[in-house]
């Protein structure tokens, strides 16, 4: 029998013009597309027609399959000759439990390769017109997580990096914004520094919202953005397109 093989690949923020040639090359070469929620139908267009696209959505707080499951799923699929897509939103390997899936399919011996795909985090602030590094006012990018199983993270040290000119970017953030916003500001960060939430990102519904940190959970409420989302703060924000957004931007927050 002819082994199979399982294509770990990055399906981007939704628009399925930013998907990578490779991704659309594998999606059609695959007998079998197990893919998350978050990816869009127009993008499992490219699957081959005739492949077994199964869903294994695993939105945070809604119903789930389990990671073993998709892990166990991913090995018979592959032991028994398919070639298997596991179609990622964003990139594989960027709070996507990538590397737990690398170390199942390594320890049950399946060959597999990882395709990139455009994370959230690059594009979101993208979408919006905000480049994640300036020369004039940010010299770096912390990635990070605003939802932790267990331990938070260092609310403290980030603000610190923020406050030296690092942009932050922040990944299942929305649902916790009071609490991470607080954080910041208690951390010493300027509650005048800008910041945004970039709702679905590149795709058709997205939306997005500009303010500053001490007003974002506020404006969170009013506007109702939800999930999934991208929050950014930094200087950066300054840089907003005002018709990327859903709401009016503050005059002061724009560059002439
Ligand atoms: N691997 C993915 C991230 C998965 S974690 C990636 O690289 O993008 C899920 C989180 O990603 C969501 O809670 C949200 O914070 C973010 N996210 C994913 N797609 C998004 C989109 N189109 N717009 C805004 N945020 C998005």
């Amino acid at each position: 029998m002819k082994p199979g093989k399982v294509w770990l690949v990055g399906a981007g923020p939704g628009d399925p013009e930013l998907l990578t040639l490779k991704a659309v090359r594998v999606l059609g070469e695959a007998d079998v597309v197990l893919h998350d929620d978050l990816v869009p139908a127009a993008t499992l267009r490219f699957a081959r027609p005739g492949a077994r696209i199964i869903a294994v959505g695993k939105r945070g707080g809604c119903a789930s399959t389990p990671q073993a499951f998709i892990e166990r799923l991913l090995v018979a699929e592959a032991a028994s000759g398919n070639v298997v897509v596991r179609l990622k939103g964003g990139d594989p390997f960027v709070f996507g439990r990538g590397g737990e899936e690398c170390e199942a399919l390594r320890a049950a011996k399946i060959p597999f390769e990882v395709v990139n795909g455009i994370t959230a985090g690059i594009a979101a602030p993208a979408a919006i017109g905000v480049p994640l590094t300036h020369r004039a006012a940010s010299h770096g990018v912390i990635l990070v997580t605003g939802h932790v199983a267990g331990e938070a993270p260092d609310w403290v040290a980030l603000a610190r990096c923020a406050r030296s000119g690092m942009t932050l970017v922040i990944y299942m953030g929305v649902a916790q914004i009071e609490s991470l916003t607080a954080a910041l500001l208690a951390g010493g960060l300027d509650p005048k520094t800008p910041a945004a939430i970039v709702e679905r990102a590149t795709q058709p519904d997205q939306r997005a919202l500009v303010s500053s940190l001490g007003w974002l959970a506020a404006e969170q409420r009013r506007q109702r953005l939800g999930s999934p989302g991208i929050i950014i703060i930094g200087e950066v924000v300054r840089h907003a397109s005002p018709l990327a957004l859903a709401s009016e931007v503050p005059a002061e927050f724009l560059t002439a």
